[in-house]
């Protein structure tokens, strides 16, 4: 198979494609063959806005030099290092770069390779936490309702979306879920954080007084959630969150796998809402999508109750193979400097403005029942089809693609999250291309 030739379905049978309706797209393949800064180009020729950032991870666009020749360099001086009682200096150098750019409160990093991965690390070094400390009766993991936090067992074990839990069996024992913070109806046309809906918050009183605040261990939610529509935290909603769990010694963990490097305008989530979380979920934007890796940033009380065990011992039974990765780390050093450099999470705190307006002007088109953004992520929320949910939002990603623009769609929602480079004249051209798709579509 080459670039720009005809695909067979013969060509397409081995992948079994991930989140992807295997059976109809190999019936009607799109495929991506190359990509440069805001665009991708298709086997057909055509190029293609890119509106999602691929998959909300290429924040600084596509094939930036700097980090693309970052990784020729590594691949060629060290390909691979094992993390395992030795090290590399590159690791080492990214875990400070990061922590400088990290809200203050944060002391170290572990690596991995994915949101997925950093997830289930996140949550095994909360509960390890509590045992490392006398107290291993806090075993209890809080998530949220149409939380995504990765497909490993940890996180669909805290995630709250019904497909990626039902086939899988019993799941994680001991886990409560928060109500999700949709409020359709009280925070509709909300322009940034709605006002309604803090006190969605006090549930997680009520389940820590269920069980007792002695078994809890941590609770997780995405500062604002994206995969499932981009649902933005009610005023003072994560603020309570954090006193509540101040209160009872439970961690309170925040996945920035989508809000961190720069979507919000601020480099975390957690600086954007000024509310500091024990320990922070990355991936993605990291390595500008390039590379898999992901981080998970831990206060130093977290790291330092697993020092204070034996000196022989090894403090934290948790690791992989590609942990802080000579080239992905490499790729991330070259991906900080880059947004640094460029000035990327105040350019996109400088457009979201203009964003906003852009997005509040198809309030009134065809189907639009809701609008939300922050930062430069959006949502337009359509009225689904009796009786086939998601097909509405479906037919606008297939007609977005055949203008030249990739869009992303959650049941009946866009979701729109653009590499932090775009201009004026492409936000105007997704809000265009948006507003004649909208009128097309049945
Ligand atoms: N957490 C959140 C909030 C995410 O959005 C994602 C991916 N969309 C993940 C975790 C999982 O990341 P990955 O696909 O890299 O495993």
């Amino acid at each position: 198979m080459s670039n720009r030739t005809t695909v067979t379905p013969n060509d397409l049978r081995a992948f079994w494609m991930p989140f992807t309706a295997n059976r109809q797209f190999k019936q009607d393949p799109r495929m991506l063959v190359a990509a440069k800064d805001m665009h991708f180009t298709s086997s057909d020729g055509r190029e293609i806005l890119d509106g999602t950032a691929g998959l909300w991870c290429v924040n600084a666009g596509h094939c930036r030099p700097k980090i693309t020749e970052a990784i020729s360099r590594q691949a060629g001086e060290l390909d691979y290092a094992p993390a395992f009682q030795m090290g590399h200096p590159k690791a080492f150098e990214l875990a400070n770069r990061l922590i400088d750019i990290a809200p203050d409160h944060m002391g170290h990093v572990l690596f991995t390779n994915s949101g997925s991965e950093s997830v289930d690390t996140a949550l095994k070094v909360a509960l390890a936490y509590h045992r490392a400390r006398g107290e291993g009766s806090r075993f209890r993991l809080i998530g949220r309702e149409r939380g995504y936090h990765g497909v490993n067992f940890g996180g669909i074990s805290v995630g709250g979306i019904v497909t990626n839990r039902k086939m899988f069996g019993t799941l994680l024992t001991g886990v409560d879920h928060l109500p999700h913070t949709h409020l359709p109806g009280k925070n509709t046309f909300t322009r940034g954080v709605p006002e309604h809906g803090a006190d969605l918050a006090d549930e997680l009183s009520r389940i820590v007084t269920l069980h007792d605040p002695s078994t809890i261990a941590a609770v997780i939610v995405e500062p604002v959630a994206g995969s499932t529509g981009v649902l933005i935290p009610p005023k003072g909603y994560l603020q309570k969150l954090r006193e509540i769990c101040t209160q009872h010694g439970i961690l309170l963990i925040f996945d920035e796998v989508i809000t961190g490097y720069g979507r919000l305008g601020a480099a975390f989530a957690a600086d954007y809402f000024g509310v500091k979380p024990d320990i922070m979920v990355t991936a993605k934007g990291l390595t500008n999508g390039v590379i898999p890796m992901g981080a998970v940033f831990v206060t130093p009380e977290i790291h330092d109750a697993f020092m204070n065990g034996p000196e022989h011992l090894i403090e934290f039974f948790h690791g992989y193979t590609y942990s802080g990765n000579p080239i992905a780390s490499a790729a991330a050093l070259a991906t900080l400097e880059t947004y640094k450099e460029e000035g990327l999470f105040e350019r996109a705190s400088e457009l979201a403005p203009y964003w906003e307006e852009g997005l509040h002007s198809l309030k009134g088109e065809p189907h639009v029942t809701d609008i939300r953004n922050i930062g430069l992520v959006g949502a337009v929320e359509l009225e689904p089809i009796a009786g086939s949910p998601t097909k509405r939002a479906f037919s606008c990603f297939l007609r977005a693609w055949e203008k030249g623009l990739l869009i992303r769609t959650t049941g009946d929602i866009i979701a729109l999250s653009p590499p932090l480079i775009i201009s004026k004249d492409q936000i105007d051209q997704i809000i265009d291309t948006l507003r004649s798709v909208l009128n097309e579509v049945d």
